[in-house]
């Protein structure tokens, strides 16, 4: 057992073992020719529940045999260009190798001691981060796993700047399309059932800042605590952009902490094309970005990044066994002390690669492609009249409903649309994503390969109404 232990010794099986799963990878990679094979729970669970995990296969062939089986072959392929539902990206190879790297090293960040040049390179990525959304000189941040631990981080800290006991008095404000890890944070940090503030979108699904001042004021009238603004920039839904100067000035004038949830729209820092786009985002007091969402790296590399570097002692505990309070004065660099996990992997070596090989100028003419062709999908959707599209795109994602001339009951429309995203998953031609505007289904591309054409959109489009079609036929039989 000993020869499967990563070590001097073992240097020809590493390589023979990695080899062996990269090659199936590289095959599988080239030979997909649909996102996903349609694969049910149904099926794949009696495949799953058959394998006898106290029966190893003792042999990695065998057991790589057995994964195309049960995970390889039937997959969601994100690489593949009509994949279009959710905010997943296809990866950079700079990434998988920083991937690769990391995993065998398998340095944890939490101490200096656990990771020594990983710390200084996450601090690095952190600095040149911070500098991109301009947040001054005493800024600092942390890797994360997620947006939705970088929000509840932000919130934490926003919360105990707060300085007070009374939770139930404390407010967020945020739009009626944020996050809905807002709402989990709120949760998370013991604020009352009422703490989230929900402020309406106008059309183009961005916060209404008229309406937002008329809360923020209703809060202090009421004796209440503004805690924090959280604006989204780049919703998960629309990618719509909350008008973040007007939102800066608010947060100044009511002194509510602003945090800028920019899980989506942070590939705009790389972008020279479209920065301006999240232009107001210099001004927040905590930023979170997704790495693993535009900048084409692989789950997990986020991070959240505050303004002034002394906010982060609020998530600061000292383990003696870990990192005592001395090596503070010592200046030895633990990232643990400005972080919520403990053990943490050093996703931040994926991004040092990427802008190593590529440049920061490399991920942002890419996320450029994605909002161009978001941008040319929108007038294919405007001009098309078998379609209802809802906003015209600021970052990459289109939402759009199919509408039938002949149809006008709009519960019939809805499960036509329902139908048709089934009907498409079920095929694995192509996968794309499903949300409600004003309570009505609609359908949602969220672009993010840039190898997707307007010639693949033209064709899911097809694929789509097909599908409908074929649904709302069916139903007409039903009805006589
Ligand atoms: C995806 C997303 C999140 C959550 O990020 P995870 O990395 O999935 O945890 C938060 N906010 C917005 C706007 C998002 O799009």
């Amino acid at each position: 057992m000993r020869s499967h232990l990563l070590n001097d010794t073992t240097a020809e099986h590493y390589r023979r073992s990695v080899t062996e799963g990269v090659e199936r990878v590289a095959a599988k990679l080239a030979a997909t020719d649909r996102p996903f094979t349609g694969v049910t729970a149904d099926d794949l669970a009696p495949r799953i529940d058959a394998i006898d995990l106290d029966r190893p296969l003792r042999d990695t062939t065998a057991a790589l045999d057995e994964l195309e089986d049960v995970y390889l072959r039937d997959a969601v392929y994100f690489h593949h260009p009509r994949y279009l539902a959710h905010l997943n990206c296809p990866v950079v190879i700079p990434a998988v190798l920083g991937e690769a790297v990391l995993s065998a090293v398998n340095s944890s960040l939490d101490t200096w001691d656990q990771s020594a040049g990983g710390t200084l390179i996450e601090r690095k990525l952190i600095d040149w981060t911070a500098a991109r959304i301009g947040l001054g000189p005493a800024a600092d941040g942390v890797f994360t796993s997620g947006g939705t631990q970088s929000n509840l981080q932000a919130l934490l800290l926003a919360r105990e700047e707060t300085k007070t006991e009374e939770l139930t008095k404390l407010r967020v404000f945020t739009s009626e399309v944020s996050h809905f890890s807002v709402q989990k944070s709120a949760k998370l940090l013991g604020l009352g059932p009422d703490a989230v503030v929900v402020v309406p979108v106008d059309h183009d699904k961005r916060m209404q800042t008229v309406a937002l001042a008329h809360e923020l004021e209703r809060c202090a009238e009421a004796g209440l605590i503004p805690m924090a603004v959280v604006a989204t920039a780049g919703t998960t839904d629309f990618g719509s952009i909350d008008p973040l100067p007007e939102i800066a000035g608010l947060c100044e004038q009511y002194g509510a902490w602003m945090h800028v949830d920019a899980a989506y729209g942070c590939g705009l820092l790389a972008s020279r094309k479209y920065r301006h786009r999240i232009d107001g985002i210099d001004r927040a007091d905590s930023v979170t970005v997704d790495y693993h969402k535009s900048f084409f790296q692989p789950v997990s590399s986020s991070a959240v990044l505050v303004r002034d570097a002394a906010t982060l002692r609020h998530a600061t505990y000292h383990a003696e066994y870990l990192n005592p309070r001395r090596m503070v004065t010592e200046r030895i660099p633990n990232q643990v002390d400005k972080s919520l996990q403990t053990t943490r992997r050093f996703d931040a070596l994926k991004l040092w690669m990427t802008l190593r090989v590529m440049g920061a100028d490399g991920i942002g003419a890419l996320f450029d492609e994605v909002c161009d062709l978001a941008a040319e999908g929108w007038k294919l959707l405007a001009a098309d009249p078998r379609f209802d599209v809802v906003v015209e795109p600021s970052l990459s994602t289109l939402v759009f409903r199919y509408i039938p001339a002949a149809v006008t009951d709009p519960a019939e429309i809805d499960r036509a649309n329902l139908y048709a995203r089934k009907a498409l998953f079920a095929s694995g031609d192509a996968v794309v994503a499903g949300t409600k505007v004003s309570g009505r289904h609609y359908l949602k591309f969220t672009l993010l390969n840039p190898e997707t054409t307007t010639a693949d959109i033209t064709a899911v489009l097809d694929l789509i109404a097909g599908h409908a079609e074929q649904y709302l036929g069916e139903s007409l039989d039903r009805a006589c």
